[in-house]
């Protein structure tokens, strides 16, 4: 469609005050607008074939898991990010503002097996019905490349990627403890289980450990690069929360031969206390405890790993807790002072932290320490705190603070704090007993799922060969219809009798498929990249699409999303770029979080406790215009708030005041408003368009509003004094709409049509600032003496040099502490200030 921009601001067509402006009805505005956008394409953003001047932006937001209703939360992400998207088209930008819904995971699984209805049904039951809520908020949404995650032209490039990793070695299968969830059968990724007491992030139930052959992907070989921001603008907050999850730490990897079992590799950020290493501990789950434990250790070694398995990993790690452990009767060799040092097993060390072992330090660490106390271990002081005596083992009653110089450590003594660090390593490193290295605690990404509802991970296990991917031009494997999918503990696709049977693509013989599916991050991983061309047969998505529109230039959700989604999208980008499927580092430019809209009681929205807002019945009262503008008002966007009843009735208010106020007919024999009236409202108006726009660029919805609606308050008083008709008041109607349709798009749109607008107010271009007319008539000047402040003056703006700095000097301030002094010098700094210096 084409772009007409009128270029004239449009009049009411109404010509006589005799006719009664109608009324604001946004129950007979809204629908008939969201109807004539669709039949229009308003929305369509295309690839521009040929010479198109205007810059692209993709502007993305989150995408809605169909789990039920749209619920208020939805609305206050995705309405002001619409209207900042719909800014940035008037501002001349080509701009994709596209939705879908991430179908697949156990959200809709749950909420079928709650309601006994199949996913598949219940998820496109809710796809269909939160389409239609979509469209009540009159966004811009370009509803041709809507994608969904469950449907089979999504899924089949969902498992294309599984394979091209698989095929790149970033997918692997290994044996693991894994988080478990005992209710929903299944295991989760670590960032699905929250909260001190490790419950499972979707029904709150404690997790508990459990050993499978899993799906991983190589997120950690990305570790380095996903702590790089450099080149996103990203808030500070998701920064911090991704690089403490990321989690790198600098030290050394020291090995520990040992008697009759494997070497034992320890990671530790202290390697200048190796010579006080006077015990190993392992997780009870390293794979050597079983060589390193004696007979006479066994049973106790036993029952001790069987009481770790069924404990949480926060339990475990407690600083409060005492710590327990038992000795393994295993003995290892201190590679640094050559001391047979005794093994131990503890629930303090987690098998997922470094290598699983540590070597202990007790007279420099006080977790180590109170170990050794317990159980009668030794302690050894290699560090001199500075300024005092050489520590005894025996008689410590704590820790000791390990900032000194090294003693008792061999050839090593003497070497002062600062030089140990670098001389450990190297000493280290010389022998071979160990080397300086990084340690994260980001681990990989586990990717497989003992569920239903989602991608079925694209292998075929063959006794023959082994695993095998299903050849490409087999996908999808789309999901059986008819199974048990209520959660059993078994992959339901597994208990299906003959779904997994398959022909190994390799040697023909009989073969299973792999029974689990994917995490449904693998979906919102790439869904971005989906939108550019749902329909697309040939590739996950068309080139030219990816071209032109990547990367996104802005993304808007929740927090949430900081060490969960937002690491898997980046990881997935940079190995499809390794991969050569994408291009640049990062796959969204610029991300921006929104708060959340609690209750009007300031507690979470929940049913329990009868505070939740619901939008649609919120659209049917009052309008989605009224819902959108009072959800941008209320609050700071990346704060959010507590819903207020009070508050949305002033957002009605103001809508009703503009409606009737740009539908006012000019007075009888024209326009009265006085020169100085009408130029005060030109003035506001462009104050007002310089700050919508900076806070439409800064994503401050709240004051957008509020500043609008002082511009309507001042136009209101233009028009008492005449301005109706003028100039001024046309060039100010006309802007107001345009600055207006981002929050309010059908009001603005009705209002501007009303006005003899013709092509869509959302075609027009964004008002242009005027400095000139901003400029204020009169300001204040400080007057100074010497450096002081000594008064205030109200001066026109125009004030030359030589008048400010009379009017300063015969001021009363400027009078009055120059008395008896003689005025060396006079300093203007125009606009602001005058200083007098006299002495
Ligand atoms: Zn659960
Ligand atoms: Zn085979």
């Amino acid at each position: 469609m084409s772009e007409t921009r009128t270029g004239s601001p449009p009049t009411p067509r109404r010509q006589a005050s005799s006719e009664p402006a109608p009324a604001y009805d946004p129950a007979e505005i809204e629908p008939r607008w969201q109807a004539r956008w669709e039949a229009d394409g308003l929305y369509h953003a295309d690839v521009p074939e040929g010479g198109d001047p205007r810059p692209k932006h993709y502007a993305l937001t989150m995408l809605p898991y169909p789990s039920g209703d749209l619920h208020i939360g939805h609305w206050y992400a995705m309405t002001p990010s619409d209207a900042r998207a719909r800014y940035r088209r008037m501002q001349g930008a080509n701009v994709l503002f596209p939705i879908g819904f991430d179908a697949f995971g156990l959200p809709a699984e749950n909420a079928a097996i709650q309601r006994n209805v199949h996913p598949r049904e219940w998820t496109w039951r809710n796809v269909e019905r939160m389409r239609g809520q979509l469209r009540l908020m009159g966004a811009m949404f370009d509803w041709r490349r809507e994608a969904v995650s469950c449907d089979p032209s999504f899924l089949r490039w969902t498992q294309w990627f599984f394979l091209q990793f698989h095929a790149a070695g970033l997918a692997y299968r290994k044996r693991a403890a894994v988080d478990w969830c005992p209710s929903c059968n299944t295991t989760l990724a670590r960032e699905q289980v929250v909260g001190e007491d490790r419950r499972c992030e979707r029904c709150d139930t404690p997790v508990t450990r459990k050993e499978l052959e899993q799906w991983f992907f190589r997120t950690t070989r990305y570790a380095e690069e996903l702590l790089d921001f450099s080149g996103i603008d990203w808030p500070e907050r998701v920064r911090t929360l991704q690089t403490n999850w990321i989690g790198r730490s600098e030290g050394a990897r020291i090995r520990f031969p040992t008697e009759g079992g494997p070497e034992i590799e320890v990671f530790t950020t202290r390697p200048d206390t190796v010579w006080g290493a006077t015990f190993l501990v392992l997780a009870p789950e390293h794979p050597a405890v079983g060589a390193l434990t004696s007979d006479d250790r066994r049973e106790a070694v036993a029952e001790y790993v069987e009481r770790t398995a069924r404990q949480t990993d926060v339990q475990r790690e407690a600083a409060d807790r005492e710590k327990t452990g038992v000795a393994t009767g295993g003995r290892a060799v201190n590679p640094a002072s050559g001391e047979r040092v005794p093994v131990w097993i503890a629930d303090y060390v987690l098998p997922t932290y470094g290598t699983g072992a540590i070597m202990a330090v007790p007279a420099h660490d006080e977790r180590d320490f109170a170990f050794a106390r317990r159980y009668g271990l030794v302690v050894r002081p290699v560090i001199r705190p500075e300024g005092e005596e050489p520590l005894e083992g025996e008689t410590m009653t704590e820790a000791a603070p390990v900032r000194g110089e090294m003693v008792d450590s061999g050839e090593l003594s003497g070497t002062p704090a600062e030089e140990a660090y670098e001389r450990v390593c190297a000493w280290l490193e010389a022998r071979g007993a160990g080397e300086r290295a990084v340690n994260y605690r980001l681990r990989d990404w586990l990717i497989s799922r003992q569920r239903y509802w989602g991608a079925p991970i694209p292998m075929i296990h063959c006794a023959e060969c082994g695993v095998v991917p299903v050849p490409e031009s087999e996908l999808p494997v789309t999901l059986p219809d008819d199974v048990e999918w209520r959660p059993t503990g078994e992959s339901p696709l597994k208990l299906d009798p003959t779904w997994k049977r398959v022909d190994c693509p390799a040697c023909g013989g009989p073969a299973e498929r792999d029974t689990d599916t994917m995490d449904t991050f693998m979906d919102s991983s790439w869904y971005h990249l989906r939108y550019l061309s749902p329909g697309y047969d040939d590739g996950p998505f068309d080139a030219a699409e990816y071209r032109y529109w990547m990367p996104v230039d802005t993304y808007t959700g929740g927090i949430e999303h900081a060490t969960m989604h937002l690491i898997y999208t980046r990881f997935f980008h940079k190995a499809c770029r390794d991969l050569g499927v994408v291009q640049g580092d990062e796959p969204m430019l610029q991300l921006r979080n929104q708060g959340i809209v609690l209750g009007a009681d300031s507690e979470k929205m929940s049913k329990s406790r009868g505070n939740v807002v619901a939008p649609d019945e919120l659209v049917a009262e009052y309008g989605a215009d009224t819902v959108r503008a009072y959800l941008m008002f209320f609050g700071r966007w990346e704060q959010g708030g507590p819903w207020s009843p009070d508050g949305i009735e002033g957002a009605v208010r103001w809508l009703r005041r503009v409606w009737s106020m740009l539908l006012d007919a000019p007075a009888e024999g024209g326009p009265t408003a006085s020169p100085e009236s009408l130029r005060a409202l030109r003035r506001k108006l462009h104050q007002t368009i310089r700050q919508v726009t900076d806070d439409f660029e800064r994503f401050q919805f709240n004051t957008v509003v509020s500043a609008l609606m002082e511009l309507a308050n001042e136009m209101a008083k233009a028009a008492g004094e005449g301005a109706v008709g003028s100039e001024e008041w046309s060039e100010a109607a006309s802007a107001y709409l345009r600055l207006l349709a981002p929050v309010a798009p059908h009001l603005a749109e009705e209002l501007w049509h009303l006005r003899g607008g013709e092509a869509s107010v959302h075609l027009q271009r964004w008002p242009a600032f005027d400095e000139e007319a901003a400029a204020e008539d009169e300001l204040t000047l400080v007057v100074q003496v010497n450096g002081k402040v000594r008064d205030r003056l109200t001066v026109p703006a125009g004030v030359s040099r030589d008048e400010a700095e009379e009017q300063a000097l015969a001021s009363e301030g400027g009078r009055k502490f120059t008395e008896g002094l003689t005025v060396r010098k006079v300093i203007y700094v125009p606009g602001r200030l005058v200083n007098i210096v006299a002495s």
